[in-house]
């Protein structure tokens, strides 16, 4: 629809200029620092920052039930700036203007509802969120969508010249930096480390398809972290991981759609999220509490965060009763399948310990929760829900099997309605499905195939045939007849098919 054709008093409303107030705000020391130059940590006291806008109060100006048809009347519009997660540029980045806006279609992934037998298995009615359907098949594109249109704004506006945007990953952030990084180049090069081995080969060649200079580092992602912080601290480096603010911003986008698809009905609604470096739920708290505090939605949701036994830090942490915690404490991880959240040390907890107080406190109850699952159950969980028509990655199944033990607990009851978010596409993580499919799985993952969900090909070559057809070699007409016939029947058997009368 054209903007004239909308309702008269909400037109002026429907494009937004660029307004508000962003600071960085230290979670340590509370002091503001200005956006203008890029920043990663507090310089005064070396704390994680969060992005605020110092106008928020403005946007409690416009009464929630508007926002929500603004937001509404914007799915209309052709303007490809607003059809990403800028739909909601007063709360991601007011500060930029639509025309520094990336846009490679990321946001607004399906939700899908389960079917019927896998909520009968799950006991609860569910939702996938499909966020592997992506523009580089994860939700990194959420963040990278933010904190590459920022610093598209600063290279327009010459506060920036050339840019090198370096990011440590589990493979995603790459592939996410890399794709939108080479969208905006000359200006913008990037270069990503990897862990030797621990991203799959799917991941490896995305940032390599991209152009990006790769760098594969040995140990785990915790060590590459430590190397992209040295690098960013010493040299003019633009860091794009979830350290930086701006991904915090764009990844808030998945609470706004959620809020939207469920048409802002929140009070009975549980969204469940792997936890890794913890940028994502982190996001996702702070994007409800934004909209709870407009009066977008009139009731926060149930969180629930979801870690493998094989790299739990945030779930131990808070396994230890309230007011008795003490400081956070890091752990080695183990291998796991939930490979991108095999995090021991989330860069984000500061901003955790900071949001699931404060979102408990506007809830009046405690509304964020914290489960640990089995490897074995991610991988069955996955497979499960793929046998029943979904995408999910190994993540997704680590969030399905989550959604059972918060069950199991009573955190959440079976009148909910849950959201559960499978992170990246099943393709990038295929290379667990094979391992269990073939039972290769190493003795440090503690995976145990149940032979009801393994799938393998067969082979089909009957013994009574002479001659099969081979690349280059096709068979004559009667070796062709006699090898079609052969192989049908050999499959119409092995299916148990019925001839046609
Ligand atoms: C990054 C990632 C996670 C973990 O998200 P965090 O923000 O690091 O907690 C989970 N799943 C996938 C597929 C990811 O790429
Ligand atoms: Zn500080």
């Amino acid at each position: 629809m054209k903007l004239d054709q909308f309702p008269e008093s909400i037109q002026p409303l429907l494009v937004p200029e660029p307004g508000g107030d962003l600071i960085y705000h230290c979670l340590g020391c509370r002091q503001a620092h200005n956006i203008a130059s890029l920043l990663y940590t507090c310089p005064a006291c070396g704390s994680v920052l969060l992005i605020q806008d110092r106008q928020f109060d403005r946007l409690k100006a416009i009464e929630g039930g508007v926002w929500q048809r603004i937001f509404d009347y914007r799915r209309m519009l052709k303007d490809p700036a607003l059809k990403g997660i800028y739909r909601y540029h007063e709360f991601i980045g007011p500060v930029i203007p639509l025309d520094s806006v990336v846009y490679l279609g990321e946001g607004h992934t399906p939700v899908v509802e389960a079917n019927g037998a896998l909520q009968d298995r799950t006991g609860m009615r569910f939702y996938y969120k499909n966020d592997g359907q992506n523009p580089s098949a994860s939700f990194k594109d959420r963040g990278m969508a933010s904190a590459l249109s920022y610093i598209n704004h600063l290279i327009r506006t010459g506060e920036v010249d050339q840019v090198l945007s370096i990011c440590a990953s589990t493979g995603d952030t790459s592939a996410a930096a890399a794709l939108y990084a080479a969208y905006l180049k000359p200006k913008i090069k990037s270069a990503v480390l990897l862990p030797h081995k621990k991203v799959t080969p799917q991941q490896l060649s995305q940032p390599l398809g991209s152009g990006a200079d790769v760098f594969e580092i040995p140990g785990v992602f915790d060590d590459c972290m430590k190397v992209v912080e040295a690098l960013s601290e010493q040299y003019n480096v633009a860091l794009l991981n979830s350290k930086n603010a701006w991904r915090i911003l764009g990844q808030e986008s998945y609470s706004y759609e959620i809020a939207q698809d469920f048409d802002y009905a929140m009070a009975d609604k549980v969204v469940v999220v792997p936890i890794g470096n913890a940028g994502n739920i982190t996001a996702v708290m702070n994007g409800f509490l934004k909209f709870f505090d407009t009066g977008i939605i009139d009731a926060l949701p149930k969180i629930v965060g979801v870690q493998s036994v094989h790299a739990n830090p945030v779930y131990r942490y808070y396994s230890q009763p309230s007011g008795d915690r003490g400081p956070f404490v890091p752990v080695t991880v183990k291998p796991s399948v939930a490979q991108a959240a095999m995090i021991g040390n989330p860069v984000s907890m500061p901003r955790v310990i900071h949001l699931v107080d404060r979102y408990n406190r506007s809830a009046g109850a405690p509304r964020v929760f914290f489960v640990e699952v089995s490897e074995q159950a991610i991988m069955d969980w996955q497979l499960t829900a793929n046998r029943n028509g979904h995408i999910a990655c190994t993540h997704g199944g680590e969030s399905l099997a989550g959604l059972q033990v918060a069950l199991e607990k009573g955190w959440i009851s079976a009148h909910e309605t849950a959201i559960v978010d499978s992170t990246a596409h099943a393709l990038k993580f295929s290379g667990f499905q094979d391992m269990y499919f073939q039972n290769s799985f190493p003795d440090g993952f503690a995976v145990t195939p149940d032979p009801a969900l393994v799938n393998r090909p067969r082979y089909v070559h009957p013994q009574t045939l002479q001659q099969v057809p081979l690349p280059g070699k096709p068979l004559d007409d009667k070796a062709l007849a006699e090898f079609v016939d052969a192989v049908s029947r050999e499959i119409a058997t092995d299916l148990g098919l019925k001839k046609r009368s």
